[in-house]
């Protein structure tokens, strides 16, 4: 089924859920013990390690611990979408999730929350053999590898794999606080009153103007008229909110309409782009760039404007909402300027302080080439010599100096402020 632009499919899948409840397991133990997660892909396991090097150079040791949630266990729900080769599918699920955070001396944070976590999930379409040159970790000692290498063994530790194990690979993940039950009856009060109250103005106005008089009868009847078409707007809005995740409040819902736009018309030039895929993908890169240590060091990160401290004093960081300021699209070249409403995690002055963050970050690609959801920055191929690298740290090929072209494969980062 596809709405604006949106495909969305619900399915109920099984195994879909049992990884998702796998990855969950995983995370916890990687903020306990230091494991990397088995079902990641390789761009969420650097930034995993990006966000563990943040940490260490602050002095920071932060635990997070993922369990069953106090209250509903409700089964993951699923959306997705499709390249020629890959489905990515939403899977998020209710999970308990307990935050500590320590310094050098003592504990500084603490947070237990019933949360959402949400995971996208990668695997071949059916039907489909992805190419042997796809990038993939190896799960059983986390070398940087390609499909057709781990089919025929492991170079590192030699194991075999069948394409079934794997994936799914989970390419990108968030968690974020679940909603508190009651805002939604709020949000239908709120729309009611409001539509009542403009139509009472409008009515009273209009009777004004045409020189008649306002009674008691005509002032109940356009506020009840308004509070029943209130809910109109409230549909619309729960409609959208579905897509841009806007819980609490309307935190950037003005933004809706120019994101819907532009999602429209890449589309039209790219019919493998899709919303989810660029929500995701913006929000990996914004990730990316807070997480590292020098962001201006990293591939995809273009700016001419040096790095806000403010953004360093980020160490962890929940998705809230995103929406499209402005777009261009000249020679095969898109620009685009988005803002994130993040609830993030800020250290300094040896205190953790919970804030409201408004990230400003604007992207490149060259989009005369569809989409590739499987593509990795950590296991790119020279265009020049053919030399296979990480160009995740190191933009030029290390076999013959040429720099690689992420732009014309992937979104970069041009600027970014809050
Ligand atoms: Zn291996
Ligand atoms: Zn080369």
């Amino acid at each position: 089924m596809e709405i604006l632009g949106v495909n969305i499919n619900f399915s109920d899948n099984k195994k879909l859920n049992q990884q998702f409840h796998s990855f969950a397991q995983q995370l916890s133990v990687w903020y306990g013990l230091g494991k990397i997660p088995k079902l990641a892909s390789q761009d969420t396991r650097f930034t995993l390690e990006l966000q563990k090097q943040k940490f260490q150079s602050l002095g920071l040791d932060v635990k997070v611990k993922v369990e069953k949630p106090a209250e509903h266990d409700s089964a993951p729900s699923s959306m997705s979408y499709s390249d020629n080769v890959f489905v990515n599918s939403s899977v998020a699920g209710n999970k308990r999730i307990t935050t500590t955070i320590r310094n050098t001396q003592r504990e500084i944070y603490n947070k237990i929350a019933d949360s959402v976590i949400c995971t996208i999930m990668q695997y071949p379409k059916e039907g489909t053999v992805p190419p042997p040159d796809t990038p993939l970790c190896c799960p059983n000692c986390g070398a940087a590898s390609t499909l057709g290498k781990l089919e025929s063994g492991c170079k590192y530790c030699d194991t075999k794999f069948l394409i079934d194990e794997l994936y799914p690979k989970v390419m990108y993940y968030s968690i974020e606080e679940a909603h508190k039950s009651g805002t939604e009856k709020n949000q239908l009060v709120k729309c009611m009153i409001g539509t009542a109250l403009f139509c009472l103005v409008i009515g009273i106005a209009s009777q004004i103007i045409n020189g008649k008089s306002v009674g008691v009868l005509d002032i109940v009847g356009l506020l009840f008229g308004g509070a029943v078409f209130g809910f109109v707007p409230w549909l619309f809005f729960k409609f959208i909110s579905t897509f841009f995740k806007m819980g609490k409040n309307l935190r950037g819902a003005g933004k809706t309409a120019s994101s819907l736009r532009f999602c429209h018309n890449m589309r039209k030039l790219d019919p493998t782009f899709s919303t989810e895929y660029f929500r995701d993908k913006s929000l990996s890169l914004l990730k990316l760039m807070l997480y590292s240590r020098d962001p201006q060091e990293l591939t995809v990160c273009r700016c001419d404007d040096p790095f806000p401290e403010k953004l360093r004093e980020i160490v962890d960081t929940t998705y809230f909402n995103s929406g499209v300021n402005k777009y261009s699209i000249k020679d095969g070249v898109c620009d685009v300027s988005l803002t994130f409403y993040m609830d993030s995690l800020h250290y300094c002055d040896g205190k953790i302080r919970k804030k409201s963050d408004k990230i400003r970050m604007s992207l490149r690609k060259n989009i005369k080439k569809p989409t590739d959801l499987g593509f990795s920055i950590m296991a790119v191929n020279c265009p020049s010599c053919g030399g296979s690298f990480d160009a995740a740290k190191i933009k030029a090929c290390p076999y013959c100096d040429s720099v690689y072209p992420i732009e014309k494969n992937d979104w970069i980062v041009t600027d970014i402020k809050i």
